[in-house]
């Protein structure tokens, strides 16, 4: 353990996390070194952010070459690599157009000004509100944490965002007696990550979709998540055969790299009007050029998202597996792809403790949740050795 720059951690930074106490220092592929050099597997990946694991090569090669290149310059200008950003992510999917920023909260908050504006210009110039579920996680601005069904997050920051109400995720009578002629949008997690790994019902998003095109309301899909790859489809929505109007996205968009993305159809898209939205750091060119070599190569020949969804389910199984060994111990295993969640019957702090201490890092959510989100590049020999580790641990 490095004292010293633990203590000085303390000292210097707002007490807003509850940090492990690791201080790292360098990582390749799976693994990260801390400052005493001691080696770890890395089953967190900056929480689904290093879809490629760490320092991949053609990421730090696009980062170098853009830093010589170009750093900043405004949206007052074209930006060659945010315009190949965006011919990227509107030909992999639903949309038409991106609008970028810098970060999860900021692309939701983006997203509901994008849903109110359109509603407002095209539908009712009443519609404000947005339907969000209980256990969801959208971010920890203010409309985005309003947003956010969980209470928890709330406390100590009223009064709140007005215009948004929340319904039990999975619930679809839930959502339609939860409709006025205020509701503008739905807005949903394809699986609710930071709520514990919730998985939806075969049908929910269908139906949800639905209810939509019936009422005149936007489907906004944060997949900040689930998005790039992380549940074996580039996005997943594409599990679900709908599409949004409206998706949020950012965590693994740039690899590791501070980015967020907005992407609409165009219809809807047309509502951001010069003046209407905007951000100083949004699509800047070191961010851009970072996500377009993580998209190519999450693309190659689709050998990414194929390994993803294989080794997704190997490590499935082998977590239902440990289930079947410990029963007492383990509640539930949940997820898609490289998205799992363990549920423990107890707190899962002295497992993460536990793991770190054996060399591997996992993290919890939801206080009993143990949540696994390696790179997409992990290999079936490391999944055993964290299977092996856990099968030893609950065995003691
Ligand atoms: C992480 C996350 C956010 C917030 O992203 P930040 O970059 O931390 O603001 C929003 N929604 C979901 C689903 C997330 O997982």
């Amino acid at each position: 353990m490095d004292r010293k720059l633990i203590d000085e951690s303390k000292k210097y930074l707002m007490n807003t996390y509850n940090r492990a106490p690791i201080v790292l220092r360098k990582g390749r592929g799976m693994k990260v070194w801390d400052s005493t050099g001691k080696e770890y597997l890395d089953f967190v990946g900056g929480i689904a952010v290093n879809c490629l694991g760490h320092c991949h090569p053609k990421v730090v090669i696009a980062l170098q070459k853009q830093a010589q290149r170009l750093i900043h310059v405004s949206n007052l200008y074209h930006i060659e690599p945010q315009i190949k950003l965006a011919r990227l992510l509107v030909e992999n999917s639903f949309a038409d157009k991106a609008f970028f920023c810098n970060s999860g909260a900021e692309a939701i908050e983006g997203a509901i000004k994008l849903a109110r504006k359109y509603a407002k210009d095209h539908v009712s110039p009443q519609k404000y509100e947005f339907i969000t579920a209980y256990g969801s996680f959208h971010g920890r601005t203010l409309a985005a944490l309003t947003a956010t069904g969980q209470e928890r997050f709330h406390k100590g920051f009223e009064p709140l965002v007005p215009g948004f109400k929340y319904v039990p995720y999975n619930d679809i009578e839930a959502i339609r007696k939860a409709l006025t002629e205020n509701t503008c949008a739905i807005m949903l997690e394809p699986i609710q990550g930071e709520g514990g790994i919730k998985m939806p019902s075969e049908d929910y998003f269908k139906q949800v979709r639905e209810i939509c095109n019936e009422n005149k309301l936007l489907l906004i899909l944060d997949e900040i998540q689930t998005g790039m790859g992380r549940t074996g489809k580039l996005f997943a929505y594409e599990h679900f055969n709908i599409e949004p109007d409206i998706m949020a996205l950012a965590k693994g968009l740039a690899g590791g790299f501070p980015i967020g993305a907005i992407l609409a159809k165009d219809a809807v898209a047309a509502a951001f009007q010069p003046g209407t939205h905007a951000s100083t750091f949004g699509g800047n060119p070191l961010a851009c050029a970072a996500s377009v070599a993580t998209i190519e190569t999450l693309l190659e020949d689709g050998f990414l998202l194929d390994h993803c969804r294989r080794i997704g389910k190997y490590f499935k199984d082998n977590l239902e597996k440990l289930k079947r060994d410990f029963p007492s111990y383990i509640a539930e295993v949940r997820g898609l792809g490289l998205l799992l969640g363990m549920e423990l019957t107890k707190t899962c702090g002295p497992i993460v403790e536990s793991c770190s201490g054996r060399g591997i890092l996992i993290n919890c959510t939801s206080g009993n949740v143990l949540r696994f989100t390696p790179a997409l590049i992990v290999a079936e020999k490391e999944i055993d050795y964290l299977i092996d580790t856990l099968e030893d641990i609950f065995g003691r």
